[in-house]
């Protein structure tokens, strides 16, 4: 049995004075205030003093991260990674793939769906966990294709989803898919059939385009403002939808960069604390000094915190703690707010039972300095390393 003391706590809903929390095993199994428990005998015994305990953060879109690619056949490179992601507070995380060649597709998502069945059976300490595959592509728009390689881009087909379906095992979580396409409302439905998370994105929809892929069951938005037909005054487009739908919930990559910070609070006024999700869409170059990194097939480079292809932006080298930290900056809200758009938010939106800390949820937390910066973190029930 293992004493957790600090503080405060965020579930991240209600903030808890001085709380304790008895972990056995792999869950929590009391969570209270210390004035209302005593700490076991023979507990082991962590006092975090002045810091926070938050729900381990939850990365939605992430490519890689310290030198290794998702799409990379490295099982040494993605254990480093996965130790990356947890110094950063971050315990589980949803492997996103770059649109490739369908072989090579395929390939990846029955790679990621193994290596995802593997954790769910014998789950590592000190790693954070896949928890399902976003699919971003192949079924993304030529127009909002970022640097996604165009010559790979598939018209949505059920024929081709099944086969990434069956190749992953089931455990596609999440698909990144343009409305808008030929076939995509179909898709959509199947895809959401089968449990998936489907997020409206790679999209040149018009207002009407967006709401026809919501109708089929997209819930969510990718990278909300990049890769997306812009917001026009008389011409909404998918951003006017994505921004003004009070069912759905949206990401944004709080870099800075690849959005303006008052776009940010702009996002979070709109969407609410409700239902908006920090993503960070990292790169293998995040954790990395400037020089040229792989994203899928593709070479790119960083300078100066800006990941480019070919003078496009090309994912990002933000980490979901400094997300977390910027959110606060550029949308005025507070530590307990911000913590709970990379926690119970992502969690939600994925429908996946994390992101809160609560009696007989996995013991998955994160340990903040009032500031946000990452102090320990515990990954079902042991601390990291
Ligand atoms: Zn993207």
């Amino acid at each position: 049995m293992l004493a957790i003391t600090a503080r405060a706590l965020f579930t991240p809903l209600e903030k808890v004075e001085q709380p304790l929390v008895l972990v056995d095993g792999e869950r929590i199994v009391r969570l209270s205030s210390l004035s209302s428990a005593e700490i076991p005998a023979g507990a082991r015994h962590i006092d975090f003093k002045d810091g926070f305990l938050a729900p381990g953060l939850i990365d939605l879109h992430v490519h890689g991260g310290v030198g290794y690619d998702l799409m990379q056949d490295d099982e040494a490179g993605r254990a480093a990674f996965e130790k990356f992601l947890v110094r950063h507070g971050v315990t589980s995380y949803y492997p996103t793939t770059l649109t490739a060649s369908l072989a090579d597709t395929l390939r990846a998502v029955e790679r990621l769906g193994q290596a995802i069945e593997q954790a769910e059976a014998r789950p590592e300490n000190s790693r954070a966990c896949p928890l399902g595959i976003h699919l971003e592509g192949p079924f993304l728009s030529h127009l909002r294709r970022g640097v996604h390689p165009p010559e790979r881009l598939l018209t949505p087909t059920l024929e081709i989803f099944k086969r990434f379906w069956q190749a992953s095992r089931g455990k596609i979580k999440i698909l990144t898919i343009a409305p808008e396409l030929p076939g995509a409302l179909q898709v959509i439905a199947e895809a959401v059939k089968l449990g998936v998370c489907v997020s409206l994105g790679h999209s040149d929809a018009t207002l009407e385009q967006a709401r026809a892929g919501i109708a089929a069951g997209g819930c969510h938005a990718t990278h909300t403002f990049n890769a997306m037909r812009p917001l026009g005054h008389r011409d909404p487009g998918i951003v006017g939808e994505v921004l003004s739908n009070v069912l759905t919930t949206a990401d944004i990559i709080a870099d800075g960069v690849h959005v303006h910070p008052s776009v940010v609070r702009l996002f979070v006024r709109a969407k609410g604390v409700e239902r908006t999700v920090l993503v960070t869409d990292a790169t293998a170059a995040t954790g990395m000094p400037d020089g040229r990194y792989m994203l899928g097939s593709l070479e790119v480079e960083v300078r100066d915190g800006k990941c480019l292809h070919d003078g496009r932006l090309a994912g990002s080298v933000l980490t979901l703690d400094q997300a977390v930290r910027n959110a606060m900056e550029f949308a005025g809200i507070d530590l307990q707010q911000s913590l709970r758009l990379a926690t119970l938010n992502a969690a939600r939106a994925v429908k996946a039972s994390r992101g809160v800390l609560q009696e007989g949820f996995t013991a998955d937390l994160a340990v903040l300095t009032p500031s946000g910066d990452i102090r320990a973190t515990l990954a079902r029930g042991a601390l990291a390393e």
